[in-house]
C-alpha cells in the first residue's frame, strides 16, 4: 500500500513538472509565434518600402533613358543642320527664282525636323499680307496669302516671335471660345532681316519632338532671313544695272545683254530680228523752249507709250538722250517698218504737253529699221545700219521711217526720189 501511494505521489510529481513543462513550452510556441507574425509583418513591409525603391529608380532610369534618346535626337538635329548646310550653301544662288530659294530651304527643313509640312511665305509690303512661295501653294484656288497680324503665320510676322500652335490658340480665341490656328500649322518663325521682316517658315509637327524644334527653325529662319535678303538685293542691284533712271526703261546695257539670247534663238530657229532705232526730232527745241524738268517729263511720258505701244516679245530700251531702240524677234523689215509706222502715227497723235509749239506742230520722231541676218551679221552691225537710216531720215526731212534695204523701193510719191539702198515710207499725212 505504501509503495501503491509512493508510486502515485511520484505521478503526480512528474505530473505537475509534465503540466508545468508543457504550459513553459506552449507558451514558448506562442512567444515564437507572435515573434515570426512581428517579423514576416516587419519584412513585408521591408519587402514593399524595397519594391516601390526599385519602381522609383526603374521611373528614373526611364526618364533618365528618354532624356539620353532626346539629347541623342537633339545632337542628331543639330548635326543634321551642319551636315545639310553645306547642300544649302552649294544649292543656293541667288540668281534663282525665290521659289527655287524656298525649295530648297523647305528641304532642309523637312530634313532636320522631319516634318512633310513646311510652308514658305514672303511678305509683301504693297499689301501687307505673306504670299506662300514654295510653289506648293497654288493649287485650283491660286496662291495662299495670309494677311498680316492674322493668324499663326500673320501673328508671328507681326510680332516678329517664333510662336507654337498651342500658344497661339492659347492666346487667341474666336468669341466662340474656338482657336483661330492655321489648321495643320504647328510652329511659324519669322524671316527676319535687320528687324525687318521678310517672311515666314511655317511647319507641320514633327513625328517625334525633343524640344529642339524651335531652336532649330529659329537657326533655318535666321539663314533664309540672310538667303531672302542677298537675294531681293542683287535682283534690286541688277535691275538698277539694267534699268534707265529716267524712264524707267531698260537701258543699253540690257538691250546688248538680251540681244545675245535673242541671236542664238533666231539663228538656230532660222528666224530674223528686227531692230527699229528712234530719235525724238528737235528734242533741243522742246527743252530749250520749255525747259529740261519738262523735257524730262516728255521723255518719261514718251517711254511709257512706246513700252505700251510694242510687241510682248520685243526689248525697249533707252539707248542714249533721247533715242530709243526696239528689238522685234521674229518680226520681219516689211513688218518692222509697218509697226515703226503704227508708232509714228500714234505719237504724233499722242497729247504730249507743249507739241503744239514744235516745228510740226506735234511731237515726232525719225526712225530706222535694220534686220538682223539679212542686212547684218551681229546685232552690232544691224544697229550701225539701223543708226546710218535715221540719219536718212533726218537728212530726208525727219518725222519719218527709213529702212535699210538691199534693194531699192520710194512709196513716197512727193519725196525727191529713192535714196540708193533705203526703203523710204511715206512721210507723215498728220
Ligand atoms: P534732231 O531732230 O536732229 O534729233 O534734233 P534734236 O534737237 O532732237 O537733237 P540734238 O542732238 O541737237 O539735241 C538733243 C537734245 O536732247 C540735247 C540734250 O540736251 C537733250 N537731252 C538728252 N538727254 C536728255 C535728258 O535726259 N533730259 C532732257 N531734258 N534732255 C535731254
Ligand atoms: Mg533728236
Ligand atoms: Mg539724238
Amino acid at each position: 500500500m505504501k509503495i501503491l501511494l509512493s508510486t502515485i505521489h511520484t505521478f503526480n510529481y512528474f505530473g505537475e513538472i509534465f503540466l508545468v513543462t508543457t504550459i513553459l513550452l506552449l507558451l514558448l510556441l506562442l512567444l515564437s509565434a507572435v515573434w515570426m507574425f512581428r517579423l514576416s509583418r516587419t519584412l513585408n513591409k521591408t519587402e514593399t518600402s524595397l519594391h516601390r525603391d526599385v519602381q522609383l529608380k526603374n521611373r528614373q532610369i526611364q526618364m533618365l533613358q528618354h532624356k539620353i534618346s532626346s539629347f541623342d535626337d537633339a545632337r542628331d538635329g543639330y548635326l543634321n543642320l551642319i551636315t545639310n548646310m553645306s547642300f544649302v550653301m552649294r544649292n543656293v544662288d541667288f540668281r534663282q527664282k525665290i521659289e527655287d530659294l524656298a525649295a530648297t530651304i523647305s528641304s532642309l527643313v523637312k530634313n532636320i525636323l522631319h516634318t512633310d509640312v513646311v510652308e514658305f511665305y514672303t511678305y509683301d509690303p504693297e499689301d501687307d499680307v505673306l504670299k506662300r512661295v514654295d510653289g506648293l501653294g497654288q493649287g485650283a484656288r491660286g496662291q495662299v496669302v495670309r494677311p498680316m497680324g492674322k493668324g499663326l503665320v500673320g501673328t508671328a510676322a507681326k510680332d516678329q516671335m517664333i510662336i507654337t500652335n498651342e500658344y497661339f490658340n492659347r492666346k487667341h480665341l474666336y468669341d466662340d471660345g474656338l482657336p483661330r490656328g492655321n489648321g495643320r500649322l504647328w510652329m511659324a518663325a519669322p524671316i527676319l532681316f535687320d528687324k525687318r521682316v521678310l517672311g515666314v517658315i511655317a511647319i507641320g509637327e514633327p513625328g517625334s519632338s525633343n524640344g529642339t524644334e524651335k531652336d532649330l527653325l529659329s537657326i533655318v529662319a535666321q539663314i533664309a532671313g540672310v538667303v531672302l535678303y542677298h537675294q531681293s538685293f542683287l535682283i534690286r542691284a541688277r535691275h538698277n544695272a539694267d534699268t534707265d533712271v529716267l524712264t524707267g526703261l531698260h537701258n543699253r546695257r540690257y538691250f546688248y545683254r538680251m540681244s545675245r539670247r535673242f541671236v542664238e534663238k533666231a539663228t538656230q530657229e532660222q528666224t530674223s530680228i528686227s531692230i527699229l532705232l528712234i530719235d525724238l526730232d528737235y528734242f533741243k527745241q522742246y527743252n530749250d523752249t520749255n525747259g529740261h524738268d519738262e523735257g524730262d517729263r516728255l521723255l518719261i511720258e514718251f517711254g511709257g507709250l512706246l513700252r505700251g505701244c510694242a510687241p510682248d516679245d520685243a526689248v525697249v530700251a533707252r539707248y542714249g538722250g533721247e533715242e530709243f531702240i526696239v528689238m522685234m524677234p521674229n518680226v520681219s523689215t516689211e513688218d518692222a517698218v509697218r509697226y515703226a509706222e503704227y508708232l509714228r502715227n500714234a505719237i504724233a497723235n499722242h497729247p504730249f504737253p507743249h507739241r503744239e509749239k514744235q516745228p510740226f506742230g506735234f511731237l515726232s520722231i525719225s526712225g530706222g529699221v535694220a534686220c538682223f541676218p539679212n542686212h547684218g551679221r551681229s546685232i552690232q552691225e544691224v544697229v550701225r545700219l539701223a543708226d546710218t537710216a535715221l540719219y536718212k531720215a533726218k537728212e530726208s526731212g525727219r518725222n519719218r521711217i527709213v529702212a535699210h534695204s538691199s534693194y531699192l523701193f520710194d512709196a513716197d510719191e512727193t519725196s525727191s526720189g529713192p535714196v540708193e539702198g533705203w526703203i523710204r515710207t511715206s512721210r507723215s499725212s498728220i
